[in-house]
């Protein structure tokens, strides 16, 4: 067996592996061709070499060194998430606040030990996961005030220790990435069923901490659902909660962690609900002329309990420049699954629906359809994202979420406001829009860019429409993130949106389980 390849310390996955350069040069011709980008240049990507990393200022403690890594390429790894700022910054072979050391624990007792070591020597933990952080959640960038910052990796922690067929669910280790989970499942019919876009690379505790959210639209969306007690080593001890079906105690102490970012602590393990694997599917597309017919229809879908697992609308641009259409139409994917009954039904039932609101199913296509292409996109999605940098394309997206009786107006003004910013600021380029999930009660809108960048300006161009356009979500009612997490990123909004004695609570949660404010610090919480 050939040995697994390296993470790449700059791109999505594997050294070696993802987009090649004829896949590069197509998708240059594809933008030329689709949106008249012209005089578009490739850029190669960082070599390892032409990084400098500033000296380390502290040294992991002896006990712990032999599991500890300060080399140039694990450095470089933990120093940036996989955001288009992330990306650029990369290409520049800025890396300008890379943790001292990286430290890959082996058991809890290491995690222990590194958290007691960095509260005694003032000294920042950055909980590191699948590092997939969109919104700069995993970057060292903590401020002056601590003497250094070590990057903690739980990748060795990535067993399923305990599967409870008769209550369906398991005890699964916090680093475990989404393949090595389901595999591990798969033996007993279950499923977490939890499917980020990052799922090849991301992990169950980083899903937690950020409140991520699956591929499925609706019912169970997010990682909240699924959680049915966590373990976290926090610099006071270790809090371990209940296994509960349900739980009427009081404040929930799970919901404490979920989404706490790492920073209250380290989530270690977490026993997850499962689901049995499903064997009924059913799919379909729906094509409309209006956007608005489009999402009426899908709010009357989410509103009718029939649960569709697929439900993703896709508005004219999105259709286009994902592949799945010509443009000329929205398309709304549908999927239904069960691992107990036929499924036809309730596609039908659906369908029936869709058609009351002026959808009509296209023509049959003999090779691919239109679901399977969008699938196919959205898998691709993650490796085609280096190629758009190297090319000088912004190619970034925000999401939000807002209740259907705000979003007309809603979307109406985040969409003018973000084609007025790139417009701008670029001169040319695009927003699309479509829908990652579906509630009852409103839609969770994820809002793609793509615009050509002058060279060396691409940091400054995004900052602008990203401002320009989470002004407007949160003029109107939105959210700053619906699942991509605060991060570092989001906090000037999220601080907007929360409200003033919420922050203060935290904060207080925050000086009791973290006296000493060494956990990723700057995350939700300003460094004491
Ligand atoms: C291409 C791409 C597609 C994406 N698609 C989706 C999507 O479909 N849905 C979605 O929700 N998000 C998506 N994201 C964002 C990202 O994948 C999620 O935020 C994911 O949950 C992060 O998991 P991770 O293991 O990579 O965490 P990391 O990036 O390593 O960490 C994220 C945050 O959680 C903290 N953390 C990580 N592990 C722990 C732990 N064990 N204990 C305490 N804190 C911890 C980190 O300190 C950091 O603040 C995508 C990102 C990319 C690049």
């Amino acid at each position: 067996m050939s040995p697994v390849a390296e993470r790449k310390f700059w791109g999505w996955g594997r050294e070696g592996e993802g987009v090649s350069e004829s896949e590069v040069h197509q998708l240059g011709d594809s933008l030329h061709d689709r949106l008249g980008f012209s005089d578009l240049r490739l850029v190669d990507p960082p070599r390892l070499s032409d990084i400098r990393l500033r000296e380390p200022r502290v040294q992991p403690p002896a006990l712990l060194v032999h599991r500890c890594a300060a080399d140039t390429r694990s450095r470089a790894e933990h120093t940036l998430g996989k955001s288009l700022r992330d990306y650029v910054r990369g290409l520049r072979a800025q890396y300008d606040h890379p943790p001292d050391f990286v430290a890959y624990p082996a058991d809890e007792a290491d995690l222990v030990a590194i958290v007691d070591w960095a509260a005694t020597e003032r000294v920042a933990v950055v909980p590191y996961g699948g590092g997939s952080s969109v919104a700069d959640g995993i970057e060292p960038r903590v401020g002056d005030s601590y003497r250094g910052a070590v990057s903690v990796d739980l990748r060795h922690l990535d067993r399923v220790l305990e599967v409870d067929v008769e209550s369906r669910s398991a005890l699964i280790e916090a680093g475990t990435l989404g393949p090595q989970l389901e595999d591990r499942l798969r033996p007993y019919g279950l499923s977490l069923r939890f499917f980020p876009q990052s799922f090849e690379f991301s992990s169950l505790g980083g899903w937690i901490a950020t409140r991520a959210g699956g591929h499925y639209a609706t019912m169970f969306t997010q990682a909240d659902d699924f959680v049915q007690a966590l373990r976290v080593i926090t610099p006071q001890g270790l809090v371990q909660t209940r296994r509960l079906p349900s739980d009427g105690a009081g404040v929930s102490a799970d919901r404490m962690f979920i989404g706490s970012e790492g920073s209250l602590g380290l989530i270690t393990q977490a026993w997850m609900r499962l689901q049995d694997r499903p064997t009924h599917r059913a799919g379909a597309s729906v094509h409309f002329d209006g956007f608005e017919q489009a999402w009426r229809g899908v709010q009357a879908i989410s509103q009718s309990g029939l649960w569709p697992s697929n439900c993703r609308l896709l508005d004219h641009n999105e259709a286009l420049h994902s592949g799945a259409g010509d443009g000329t139409t929205a398309i709304l994917v549908l999927g239904f699954e069960s691992a107990d009954h036929p499924v036809a039904p309730s596609m039908d039932r659906a369908l029936q629906i869709a058609r009351e609101f002026g959808g009509s199913l296209p023509p049959e296509e003999p090779d691919e359809d239109e679901a399977r292409r969008w699938r196919r996109f959205f898998l691709r999605g993650p490796y085609l994202k280096e190629g758009y940098t190297r090319l000088g394309v912004i190619r970034e997206t925000f999401e939000t979420a807002c209740t259907w009786d705000r979003f007309p107006e809603f979307h109406a003004e985040v969409m003018d406001a973000a084609r007025k910013a790139v417009a701008d600021e670029c001169g040319a380029g695009i927003v699309a829009c479509r829908f990652t999930h579906v509630y009852p009660d409103g839609p969770a809108p994820y809002y793609t860019v793509i615009a050509p960048a002058r060279e060396n300006a691409e940091l400054d161009q995004w900052a602008a429409i990203k401002q320009s356009a989470s002004d407007a979500v949160l003029r109107n009612g939105g959210t700053i993130t619906h699942h991509h997490a605060v991060g570092r990123y989001h906090r000037p909004w999220y601080d907007q949106q929360r409200p003033d004695l919420f922050a203060a609570a935290l904060r207080s949660v925050k000086s009791t389980l973290d006296p000493a404010g060494v956990m990723n610090p700057g995350v939700l919480v300003d460094p004491v």
